[in-house]
C-alpha cells in the first residue's frame, strides 16, 4: 500500500512507543542515524521510531526500500545522501508505509521484525555522517546584538556587514563528535588584563553555543553560484549542534581573521538527521530582512522553522538537570538556505556531507539566549542553579545537553539530544619558560 503523504498529521505507527504525543520521534518524523548493537557491531544506518530503531541495513534486503542493496549497511548516511533528493523522498514514503499502522507487512513478519527492530537503549549511537567540512555561521540577530554589545560598543552593536551578509569563519571538521562524547577542556594562549604576554594555559571561560546543523546532501560544481531555493533543495536535514567555544582564547586571538583555536578543540552533534521532508509544516516566514538583500539572497517563500530548543547543566554531583535557556530557531535572521546560497556565491564548491552551524541562536529575552556568555553577561551575573551552585562558565563535571522538538497536532517531530560532559585538561609537558 502507498502512503500518500508521510506528513500526514493522523498517522499512528504500529509501534505503540511512537504515538505518545511528546515522542520525538513519531512516524512523521523518521530521523536517520547511525549505530551498533551488542548483538551486531558493525556501524549501520537505521530510522528512529518511538523508543526504537529500525535497521535499514536488514530492510533493504526485503525490496521494499527504493534503493541498491548496501546502501544502508553503511557507517554514514553519505552513500544514500548522494543518491539525491528525489530518492530521498521515495525511500522515506516507502519507510513511512512499512511503520504505519495499516500496515501489517514487516509487523506479521515476525523473524524480520525480531532482527530489524533494535530498542533505543541498546544501541550506540554513532556520527551519522562523514563530515566533508564545517562552517559556522553568526546568524542570530539577537546574538550579535549582545555580543558586539558586550566587546564593542552597544550602540553600533552589528558590524556594518552584518544586515547584509550570512558572516561566517571555516572551523574544523575533524574534532565534529556525536552526543556523549566527553571534552576535555581545551588548552590555549591566554592574555589576562593585568599582564603583558599570553601564558599557555586550560581555558576558564568555557562556554557552549545553541546551534542548528544544517547538513548539505547534494553537492555543487565549483564556480557555479546557486539560487536559495536551489540550496534548499540540497539540505538532507538537521541535527542540534553544540559549538563549544572557549571565550578566553578567542578574546586574543579572533581579531583579525575570526575565531581559530577557541573554537577548534571540539563541536558536538546530536545523533540522529531530522529530514528536510519531515520539518516541511513547521516552515514559518523568518523576522524582516531590512534592508532587503541583494538579489543573489532574495527569499521567496518560507525558510524559517518553528522548532522549540532548550538547554540544560548538570553539575557531576547534582541529581537534576537545570533548564537555563529556552529559545526557538524560526528567531534566526538568516535562513540556512541563504548560508548556503551565500557560501556558494564565490564558486565555491559545496559537498555532500558539509555541515554548517547556524550560528549562536538566541531570543530576545535575557533567559532565550544560546550561550553562557550572554545568559551571565560575560560573568556578571551569575547563573543559580536548582541545585544551588552558582555558574559563570561551564565548570569541570558538568554536563551540558540541548533538545529540540517541533510541535505537530498531537504529535512532535524531535531532534532527541546533544549531550557532552567536560573534563579536566589533557595535562601538558610544555615548560612553564
Ligand atoms: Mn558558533
Amino acid at each position: 500500500m502507498g502512503t500518500n503523504n508521510p506528513n500526514d498529521p493522523s498517522l499512528k505507527s504500529w509501534i505503540e512507543s511512537a504515538n505518545q504525543y511528546d515522542c520525538h520521534f513519531s512516524v512523521q518524523n523518521l530521523p536517520y542515524g547511525v549505530f551498533s548493537d551488542k548483538k551486531n557491531s558493525s556501524k549501520r544506518v537505521g530510522v528512529a521510531i518511538g523508543e526504537k530503531i529500525l535497521d535499514l541495513s536488514l530492510i533493504e534486503k526485503t525490496h521494499l526500500l527504493p534503493v541498491a542493496e548496501g546502501t544502508f549497511n553503511q557507517p554514514s548516511v553519505n552513500a544514500f545522501m548522494a543518491l539525491g533528493a528525489s530518492v530521498w523522498k521515495e525511500t522515506r514514503n516507502a519507510i513511512s508505509s512499512i511503520l504505519v499502522q495499516e500496515n501489517r507487512k514487516i509487523h506479521d513478519h515476525a523473524v524480520l521484525l525480531d532482527q530489524a527492530l533494535v530498542h533505543l537503549e541498546d544501541a550506540s549511537m554513532h556520527l551519522p555522517i562523514e563530515i566533508s567540512e564545517y562552517t559556522d555561521f553568526y546568524s542570530s540577530r539577537e546574538h550579535a546584538t549582545n555580543v558586539g554589545s558586550m566587546f564593542r560598543d552597544p550602540k553600533n552593536a552589528l558590524m556594518p556587514n552584518w544586515l547584509h551578509i550570512p558572516v561566517a569563519y571555516n572551523g574544523r571538521a575533524s574534532t565534529v563528535v556525536v552526543s556523549k562524547t566527553d571534552i576535555h577542556r581545551p588548552l590555549g594562549q591566554i592574555k589576562l588584563p593585568d599582564q603583558d604576554r599570553p601564558i599557555l594555559g586550560a581555558s576558564k571561560k568555557l562556554d557552549m553555543e545553541l546551534e542548528i546543523g544544517t547538513i548539505v546532501g547534494a553537492s555543487s560544481k565549483m564556480g557555479q553560484p546557486i539560487h536559495v531555493e536551489q540550496a534548499n533543495e540540497m539540505i538532507f536535514g538537521y541535527v542540534i549542534l553544540n559549538d563549544w567555544s572557549a571565550r578566553d582564547i578567542q578574546v586574543w586571538e579572533y581579531q583579525p581573521l575570526g575565531p581559530f583555536q577557541a573554537k577548534a578543540f571540539a563541536t558536538s552533534i546530536s545523533p540522529w538527521i531530522v529530514t528536510r521532508d519531515a520539518l516541511e509544516p513547521f516552515r514559518v516566514q523568518g523576522p524582516e530582512q531590512d534592508p532587503q538583500p541583494l538579489p543573489y539572497l532574495k527569499q521567496e517563500g518560507h525558510y524559517n522553522y518553528d522548532l522549540n530548543l532548550s538547554v540544560s547543566l548538570k553539575p557531576e554531583t547534582a541529581n537534576t538537570r537545570t533548564i537555563i535557556s529556552k529559545t526557538n530557531f524560526k528567531y534566526m535572521y538568516w535562513s540556512s538556505p541563504q548560508q548556503l546560497a551565500h557560501h556558494a556565491v564565490c564558486g565555491c564548491r559545496m559537498r555532500c556531507g558539509d555541515l554548517l552551524g547556524s550560528g549562536t541562536i538566541s531570543g530576545s529575552n535575557s533567559d532565550s539566549y544560546g550561550s553562557m556568555l550572554e545568559l551571565t553577561w560575560n560573568g556578571k551575573n551569575p547563573l543559580t542553579l536548582d541545585s544551588g551552585e552558582k555558574r559563570i562558565f561551564i565548570e569541570d563535571g558538568d554536563t551540558v545537553a540541548m533538545t529540540g522538538w517541533c510541535q505537530g497536532e498531537n504529535y512532535r517531530v524531535g531532534f532527541g539530544e546533544v549531550s557532552g560532559k567536560i573534563k579536566s585538561a589533557i595535562k601538558h609537558s610544555f615548560s612553564k619558560e
